[in-house]
């Protein structure tokens, strides 16, 4: 592309390391509640929470922003191991309370990456606190992302992400996912489950890790309850642990305080991350029940390891204000309400789309699959790139939303994601939906013109 777009920087532009060298990034001056706006005066309308569903009360909370700069004017930092605080006191009172009163202990960090990579530490330290040191292996579904540090990539079975860091990965256990493509009545994930189990050896199997509800990987996917059932089971029988990765689903997103608490199963284990610091500080935190937190009580007495800035009073301080306002305005009850309705509405806008084949989610986490339209079913062909179609195509109608790449890994093709804030009025939830469907419409065009001709799309 010549020259540059207005509003846009380019890698040749910047000192930034940006993610695709090739790619002009747009550069965004303010945010309004769901409303972000370039330096040169575009305003787009943000159907992603900030793009990576992080932002569930829009952008630019006052309450929050004054709650913040009253605790920097107090203080803003210290590190966790010499001292605890009144906001890291209030934090974990407060989100036991409101958000998991059937966990037990709380350990606060920075963000979705270190909350998973510090639950992963502690599941293995539960085991062996309790002499079970051969307990280490995790097994997880195949199509999930749950960070990317060495210790949390590994527990994704999408071997394109792990690229080319695989020597730093450990030999972590997968599983297919239980979509209508694979395994509808999650039987098949059953069987497989038993298989890995007996192939590893039950007694070396740390925890079984999982999206309850699947974000970018699979956006808005959950498995067949009869899957949970399964895996319950097998934990009773085989002593390993549940843990759920709620960095995205976690704090309302999808209408209970956790994804948790729609499931027939009690995780041992729950990160959180995105909705907790609402995109106002960088937060994440690790809940555990009783017995985890027992084995070490009763163990060591030490958890140790962990990172700078680690319950830091400035980012506790967003966290309380946070779920102060999720609950003084009912904001998780409205997205259960509300969430029904959406994917109505979103489903029904694009059934007529031959490149739509599923439109699935929970409260305000919602997924549309893309397939390929010769027959309804396949994915689409890599090269048409219509992951980056309906992204680019989105924001030229003014619109963000979040689409993910096939892996060619032959669990997932194109998808797109749509996590709104949880304030989002309803003028705005429609305007979200009409400007997709117009997006959806184009892209279809777009492919179908590719299809017939194929090195037009090329
Ligand atoms: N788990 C899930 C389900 C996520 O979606 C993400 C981030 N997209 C992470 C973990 C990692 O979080 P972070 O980027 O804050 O490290």
């Amino acid at each position: 592309m010549a020259g540059s777009v207005p509003g846009t920087i380019r890698s040749e532009e910047t000192r930034v390391f940006p993610r695709f060298l090739d790619l002009p990034y747009p550069n965004i001056e303010r945010g309004d509640g769901v409303w972000l706006t370039t330096i040169d005066g575009r305003r787009i309308l943000d159907a992603c929470s900030g793009g990576a569903m992080v932002s569930c009360l829009g952008h630019g909370v006052p309450e929050i922003v004054a709650a913040a700069a009253q605790q920097a004017g107090a203080i803003s930092y210290f590190y966790n191991h010499h001292f605890t605080s009144e906001p890291q006191e209030r934090l974990a009172d407060r989100l036991l309370q409101v958000a998991a009163p059937e966990m037990a202990r709380i350990r606060f960090v920075s963000g979705g990456s270190e909350a998973n990579e510090t639950a992963l530490q502690l599941a293995r330290l539960y085991h062996v606190e309790r002499g079970e040191t051969d307990r280490w292996r995790v097994i997880s579904p195949a199509q999930a992302y749950h960070g990317s540090t060495m210790g949390t990539l590994a527990l994704s079975g999408r071997r394109t992400l792990q690229e080319p860091y695989t020597p730093y990965l450990a030999d972590h256990l997968h599983l297919q996912p239980s979509t209508w493509r694979f395994d509808p009545s999650g039987a098949d994930a059953l069987r497989q489950l038993d298989a890995l189990l007996g192939e590893a050896g039950p007694e070396t199997i740390a925890a079984f890790f999982c999206e309850p509800v699947s974000a970018a990987a699979l956006p808005g996917y959950s498995p067949p309850e009869a899957f949970w059932r399964g895996l319950d089971e097998r934990r009773k029988d085989h002593g390993f642990l549940i843990c759920f990765d709620e960095v995205v689903t976690g704090i309302g997103r999808v209408g209970t305080w956790l994804a948790a608490h729609q499931l027939p199963i009690e995780p041992d284990i729950v990160t959180v991350g995105k909705g907790l610091g609402a995109g106002h500080a960088p937060l994440g935190a690790v809940l555990c029940r009783q017995h985890v937190y027992d084995a070490i009580d009763q163990g060591s007495r030490e958890f140790d390891l962990g990172h700078t800035w680690d319950a830091a009073p400035l980012s506790a301080a967003v966290g309380i204000t946070v779920l102060d306002l999720l609950a003084k305005r009912g904001l998780v009850e409205h997205v259960r309400e509300r969430g029904p309705g959406l994917l109505e509405d979103l489903g029904s806008t694009v059934a007529g789309s031959d490149i739509v084949r599923e439109v699935r989610g929970r409260g305000f986490l919602l997924g549309v699959e893309l397939v390929d339209p010769r027959d309804g079913t396949s994915f689409l062909p890599e090269e048409l790139d219509a992951a980056s179609l309906v992204d680019d195509i989105a924001f030229e109608h003014g619109l963000l939303v979040t689409s993910t790449h096939p892996q060619a890994d032959g669990y997932a093709g194109d998808q797109v994601l749509l996590a709104p804030a949880y304030t989002s009025t309803d003028a705005e939830l429609a305007e979200m939906i009409e400007r997709f469907a117009t997006t959806i419409g184009d892209v279809e065009r777009t492919i179908k013109e590719s299809l017939k001709n194929p090195a037009a799309g090329s």
